[in-house]
């Protein structure tokens, strides 16, 4: 009963914090749009993210990862102090995950589920709850098999989950940040213009700053690209709506 609370009040401060960017950037926007898209997009993202939430709970897939941790192969992180089980199993994880998002745009079977993200036509900071179900599964399995091998310590992990949640909503918002703002946080996390260009119609820009928290993966591996993007989303490819989101891995264009 404790956790049910606990979730409940988790998932306040995370819908709350969701509120306090789509206001920020619906006052301030960096890039202006059409009324009614913005309108559209909101409606479509908070469905499919609804869906996707009903499956996770239905077939209680988080669990999947209490399940697994039985079996984590190393233990050396209950050997460090609690700061450093913080520090490297963040940092740990966010490269891991930065390594799953470049698969996900260089393996074609993994793009027709990820290209459902980069079906956005109006970034905003709802765009970070817009993924296919499809994705979502295949990534529990990714994440329960770096909690096999590397054995990061269980609350880290659940820590990290909830910061990914929060950094993926600031950087795919469409807020206006002034431009020396975003240069001194670039140096350590990603900003909504760097994320901008990873959401470029162009497959030669959104090849780019795949980082999720961090900004030092995309600039170790020279995949760090400042390039501004003339149109978002995806060439020759229709707004999509709740339905059209949820077939389009299965189309063939
Ligand atoms: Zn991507």
């Amino acid at each position: 009963m404790e956790v049910a609370i606990d979730k409940l009040a988790l998932s306040a401060v995370g819908a709350a914090l969701l509120l306090l960017l789509v206001v920020l950037e619906i006052q301030f926007p960096q890039r202006h749009y059409d009324r009614s898209l913005k309108g559209r997009a909101y409606l479509a993202n908070l469905l499919l993210f609804a869906f996707n939430n009903s499956i996770f709970l239905a077939f209680n897939i988080s669990a999947v990862y209490t399940l697994v941790y039985g079996y984590r192969l190393l233990t050396f992180f209950d050997a460090l102090p609690l700061w450093g089980q913080a520090l490297l199993g963040i940092l740990l994880l966010d490269f891991c995950i930065w390594i799953w998002h470049w698969t996900n745009h260089k393996v074609n079977l993994l793009w027709r589920f990820h290209k459902v993200h980069h079906s956005e036509q109006y970034l905003n900071a709802t765009s970070a709850l817009r993924f296919h179900i499809g994705e979502l599964l295949l990534s529990v399995a990714v994440k329960s098999v770096v909690l096999v091998v590397f054995g990061v310590s269980f609350w880290i992990f659940i820590l990290y989950e909830m910061l990914v949640t929060f950094f993926a909503a600031f950087h795919h918002a469409n807020i206006h940040i002034p431009p020396r703002i975003q240069r001194a946080l670039e140096k350590v996390i990603i900003t909504p213009d760097m994320h901008r260009t990873h959401h470029s119609s162009l497959r030669d820009e959104h090849d780019s700053n795949y980082g999720v928290i961090f900004s030092w993966w995309d600039r170790m591996l020279h995949t760090f690209d400042r390039r501004q993007p003339k149109h978002i989303g995806l060439a020759h490819t229709p707004e999509k709506n709740f339905w059209s989101m949820l077939t389009f891995p299965f189309q063939n264009k």
